[in-house]
């Protein structure tokens, strides 16, 4: 199947409302393009210098999500156009990111990276971190990053009911975090787990926000 055809069957089986973010890493920017001409305008890469290149090739009202781990330091480059960073991981990755913007005179929509997952090797706050970090003043006072939600990568694994309680964890804790913290704040809004071989079921416990590759742009080449 295309490209369209991909990401119209996944629309078609989506609720309504659920976004679909389209990680085009490692694809070129024709396919992303073929991606954008059926309308789409919402593309992940999880590469600072991938993104860097490729941006500038493409449609300015593309919205860019990273979606990778981000090293402080390469920030800088991102941030004059970057929409959204999905893999906050750190508070001192959140203080230059806000930094950064300010620099670049934009506000930059950010969310927090929950560690779910049983794999060691994933990045994240647990959720201790997370919850001290968005009680603290410093939080409070940051003017260039916007936080509107989390986001989570489950274990890489056939079990799909501990991938469902890995989900669901992560929706407690974004429901916790919405009700006790971010009351009132309709910015906070976001929950963004479910990949191309877990996304049903990432929906099914209450995902907004699904980052698909392989299913629309076909497997990848490394
Ligand atoms: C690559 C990637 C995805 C998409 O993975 P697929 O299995 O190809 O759908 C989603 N989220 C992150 C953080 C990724 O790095």
């Amino acid at each position: 199947m295309s490209i369209a055809g991909n990401l119209q069957k996944i629309k078609q089986g989506l609720p309504e409302g659920v976004i679909i973010v389209a990680v085009s890493k490692r694809k070129p920017a024709e396919a992303i393009l073929e991606a954008y001409e059926t309308g789409h305008r919402i593309f992940g890469e999880n590469r600072v210098q991938e993104l860097v290149e490729k941006q500038p090739l493409l449609p300015g009202d593309i919205q860019w999500h990273m979606v990778g781990h981000l090293q402080s330091n390469k920030v800088k480059f991102i941030a004059p156009f970057v929409d959204t960073i999905q893999s906050v991981d750190s508070f001192k990755l959140l203080k230059t990111i806000d930094r950064e913007a300010s620099k670049a005179g934009r506000i930059i929509s950010c969310l927090l990276q929950i560690h779910i997952a049983r794999e060691e090797h994933k990045f994240g706050f647990s959720e201790t971190e997370v919850s001290d970090m968005v009680q603290s003043e410093e939080f409070r006072e940051l003017s260039g990053v916007r936080v509107a939600g989390l986001m989570g990568m489950a274990t890489f694994t056939g079990n799909m009911e501990q991938v469902r309680s890995e989900f669901n964890n992560l929706r407690r804790i974004y429901e916790e975090l919405k009700e006790n913290v971010f009351s009132g704040e309709e910015g906070f809004s976001e929950l963004s787990m479910g990949m191309s071989g877990d996304y049903t079921v990432a929906v099914e416990e209450g995902s907004t926000m699904i980052r698909v590759g392989t299913l629309i742009f076909g497997p990848r080449n490394y």
